[in-house]
């Protein structure tokens, strides 16, 4: 990838703000390149048999797991995310190599009954694909696009954030030591509006899968549909965690604090508004200050640590710029003093859903709790937003508990829970949170296109 001549990338590790690592940062002629042997390598990738292609997958997944170490490693210490995290990130990019696997045998296509002949609808892959990724979870996001991307016969070009291009490059160094075919898998590390602007308007790629900010998400989809791209978008969240006076408070409490902050709240499915039905309110904000202020912040390394920095000093001062607001603060955790773009977590309390921190995606470690008194007004908080990606329902009461998960207007909702990924499951967005899904076998559907053939019989 890239030559001498170009611009070099210098990549930050934020605990400590000294460079990890300095590459060549690739323009468009590199992504142009990475497009050509990509689509040279596509006839003979979508033409290997379906069990060859899953044996390639499972090898992919072999090669990764015995480089988890190293590969958590990376991720911690280029994206400032705790080791233990880190590592079950890693543990989850094998799970959905494993888990795609099993899907090039079962591309199934139907029969349908039609007159004067057979009917049959097959799933074809779409060619080139260009998959543009975020910072915050590097290489989850990635094997989410590239390993159902890969199982359904198409050829990958990889676009990395500038801020977090290592675990990508690995991963492609990875594919090709597990016998991947060249060119079936390329990484091109460069900026997102040239490199990731040309693979979104290059004729010879036939989709993007994108996973980003909202505002980017939007020029993606203006720009794919000049050509009829096709276009999946992974955006912003804005996510109620709903706590009903009947929940089991403790439990709601001691699960709340990592709902935001894990990942220091740069994660796409932060529960970053907690709505606490008013007749609990002060004991639920008991039960939050204690565990607020035992989470531990720090060094990304240390086997212990829950909460590590933010990406980088502008991520951290827009971040600060929400704690200017009308809201009070009213629980502030620790963080170490610098370097490193550390910032402690706060809670505000209490915050009308029309703050600006309750409109906006913080994308850092602060939470505003909002307080409602029925169940009609918690459902209209949770909807008032642009927003629609995940949240949580805590209540004792089941019936209650799925009127309010099916009445919030979100992709992916947990109830006594704040998790919202599983390998299996799909995973998106309502409204403005995005379009498509990944994760699961519904994945699938958005990296191939339905063809339908008629066999005349008579
Ligand atoms: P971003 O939108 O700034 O960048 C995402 C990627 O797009 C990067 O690789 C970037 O280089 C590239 N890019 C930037 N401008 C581009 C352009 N004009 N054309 C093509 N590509 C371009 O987002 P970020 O700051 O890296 O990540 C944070 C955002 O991602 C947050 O809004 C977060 O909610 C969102 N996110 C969403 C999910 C999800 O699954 N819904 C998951 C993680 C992150």
């Amino acid at each position: 990838m890239g030559t001498s001549t170009e611009p070099s990338l210098k990549v930050i590790e934020p605990a400590t703000e000294t460079v990890l690592a300095e590459l060549p940062h690739a323009g468009v002629e590199e992504a142009d390149a990475a497009v050509a042997r990509a689509k040279r390598a596509f006839g003979a990738w979508r033409a290997i048999a379906p069990g060859d292609r899953a044996m390639h997958l499972r090898r992919l997944a072999a090669t990764l797991a015995e480089r988890v170490d190293e590969l958590a490693l990376l991720e911690a210490r280029n994206v400032g995310k705790p080791i233990g995290d880190a590592r079950g990130e890693v543990g989850l990019v094998v799970d959905t190599f494993n888990y795609y696997a099993g899907a090039p045998e079962r591309l199934l296509g139907d029969t349908i009954p039609v007159a004067g002949g057979v009917d049959m609808s097959f799933r074809e892959p779409l060619g080139v694909v260009g998959l543009i990724v975020p910072w915050n979870f590097p290489l989850p996001i990635a094997s989410w696009k590239v390993a159902p991307a890969l199982a359904a016969g198409n050829t990958i070009v990889l676009k990395p954030a500038d801020l977090t291009p290592l675990t990508a490059l690995e991963l492609e160094r990875a594919a090709l030591d597990s016998g991947l075919p060249e060119g079936v898998l390329n990484v091109v590390a460069g900026p997102g509006s040239v490199v990731g602007e040309r693979l979104v308007q290059h004729p010879d790629v036939a989709k993007i899968a994108f996973t980003g900010s909202t505002a980017v998400g939007r020029r993606i989809g203006a720009l794919a549909s000049e050509q009829i791209k096709r276009v999946t978008l992974e955006l912003g969240g804005k996510s109620a965690n709903v706590i009903f006076a009947d929940a089991d408070l403790a439990a709601a409490a001691s699960a709340a604090p990592l709902a935001v902050f894990g990942n220091a709240g740069q994660d796409c499915c932060a529960r970053s508004r907690i709505l606490v039905e008013s007749s609990a309110l002060d004991r639920f904000m008991e039960l939050l200050e204690r565990a607020v202020t035992e989470l531990r912040v720090g060094d990304p390394l240390a086997e212990r640590t829950q909460m590590g920095p933010l990406i980088s000093a502008e991520q951290r001062s827009k971040v600060r710029s929400y704690l200017d607001g009308d809201a009070p603060v009213a629980i502030r955790g620790s963080a170490p003093e610098g370097p490193g773009y550390w910032l402690a977590p706060t809670v505000l309390c209490p915050v009308s859903n029309q703050d600006r921190v309750a409109r906006e995606e913080v994308f850092g470690p602060v939470a505003a709790v909002i307080p409602f008194d029925t169940e009609e007004e918690a459902i209209r908080i949770a909807n008032d937003t642009i927003y629609g990606l995940s949240g949580s329902i805590w209540t004792a009461n089941g019936a209650r508990a799925l009127r309010v998960a099916r009445a919030i207007e979100a992709g992916t909702l947990s109830i006594n829970s704040n998790t919202s990924v599983r390998v299996a499951t799909p995973f998106g967005g309502f409204k403005q949170s995005g379009v498509g899904r990944e994760l699961g076998p519904h994945a699938l559907d958005y990296y191939t296109e339905l063809k339908n053939v008629f066999l005349a019989t008579n």
